[in-house]
């Protein structure tokens, strides 16, 4: 797709060249199972193990403490789940109101088995309410977790705050933080998180390849039964061929991450200025909070999210917006909604996410389509 201008980077981000490269002479060749005694199988198993040390040194983690899943949702399943089921009498989990659906729906599920589950709010910007989680934390608190910064309006959480609070309570903490890995710095010597759940397709990786850090002395269980990889936490054959091309993405936005963040967030900051400007009453969503370096979620009230999407996929130029259900129609986000945001403005937000990829000449080109299409859509609603 050489003529489009993709803005959807928090869906997922354009594997590296590198990563592409990688993954095929793993295919191809070193096919042996990292398993296997023979030379063969211990050579990928050496390729598997600077694969990890790559991916822990991106967070500031100690190879040991990476353990490799099939992406992130499995590893915020084995974190939850697998926390939730050596917690013994310790059945409340504290989670926040704008969670992606994988803690969200792991969530409501432990609801049903009988967990109490505790949703802290976010403010008008979308920071989490700290005292409010304060609050809420009890002697019988088996776990917290909240995402290290938002998948629809790039807002980080205070997460050192949330850790230095945990780790006073002794209650085990775990971070999606699956947005966050290689957009910013995270130091997992400096930060003490118990749990963190990381995913290669959003940082130029490649789709169903994720890791779980597991701080040394945490205690959880496997989900499933099996072989004895992945230190008993993750049984079946790993999938190395994507365990490398993560390590090989891993490395290279730890290269550029100072570099790479500050170059997109000029672009994104020009994208925002731009499209702020284009039309009367447009609203950055989550402005005033920190946010990831890419993203920008913005209302453009009077105009319907769906329209304005369809129109502009027409035109070349993929966003998002909210969450499709399965209809393939679109939920009002839970997001904004917990943000209490006015329902104008959630019909009518999308969000733009952009990567290292993304040039100059796109941002020109979506300055230049999509104010005129705004304006339309605008009248077409406003005649009706
Ligand atoms: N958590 C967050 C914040 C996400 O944005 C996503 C994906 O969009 C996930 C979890 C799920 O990750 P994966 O697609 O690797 O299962």
């Amino acid at each position: 797709m050489d003529d489009i201008v993709y803005l959807d980077n928090n869906a997922t981000t354009r594997p590296l060249d590198s990563v592409v490269e990688a993954m095929g002479l793993m295919l191809a060749g070193e096919y042996a199972n990292p398993s296997s005694l023979h030379r063969f199988g211990q050579s990928v198993r050496h390729r598997m193990e600077c694969a990890r040390a790559q991916v822990a040194s991106l967070v500031g983690a100690d190879p040991r403490e990476i353990v490799f899943t099939a992406g992130g949702t499995e590893s915020i399943n084995l974190a939850i789940r697998g926390t939730l089921s050596v917690s013994g009498n310790k059945r409340h989990l504290v989670t926040s109101t704008v969670e992606h659906s994988a803690v969200r729906n792991l969530a409501r599920q432990l609801r049903r088995e009988g967990y109490d589950v505790t949703e802290v709010g976010v403010d008008r910007s979308g920071r989490l309410d700290l005292d409010r989680l304060t609050e809420r934390l009890r002697d019988d608190t088996a776990l917290i977790s909240v995402m290290y910064a938002n998948n629809e309006t790039g807002v980080v959480f205070d997460v050192e705050s949330v850790a230095a609070l945990a780790a006073e309570r002794d209650i085990p903490l775990h971070l999606d933080a699956v947005q966050a890995v290689g957009k910013v710095g995270i130091d997992l010597a400096r930060l003490p998180a118990t749990l963190m759940s990381i995913s290669a397709h959003k940082f130029h990786g490649p789709k169903g390849a994720g890791a779980l850090y597991v701080r040394r002395g945490a205690r959880l269980r496997s989900l499933q039964y099996g072989g004895r990889q992945e230190r008993d936490l993750r049984p079946g054959t790993e999938n190395v061929p994507a365990i490398i091309g993560m390590g090989v993405a891993a490395e290279a936005v730890a290269n550029e991450l100072a570099d790479g963040a500050s170059r997109v967030a000029q672009l994104r900051d020009r994208l925002e200025a731009g499209l702020r400007g284009s039309a009367p009453r447009v609203h950055v969503n989550g402005h005033g909070a920190p946010r990831l370096p890419n993203t920008t979620n913005i209302a453009f009230p009077g105009v319907r999210a769906e329209a304005l999407l369809l129109t502009l996929s027409e035109h070349g130029i993929c966003a998002s917006s909210g969450a499709a259900c399965s209809s393939g129609a679109l939920e009002p986000s839970h997001v904004l909604q917990a943000m209490g945001l006015e329902a104008e403005l959630i019909d009518s937000s999308l969000r733009f996410s952009l990567s290292s990829f993304t040039t100059d000449e796109e941002v020109d080109c979506a300055l230049s389509v999509i104010p005129p299409i705004v304006a339309r859509l605008a009248a077409i609603a406003g005649n009706q």
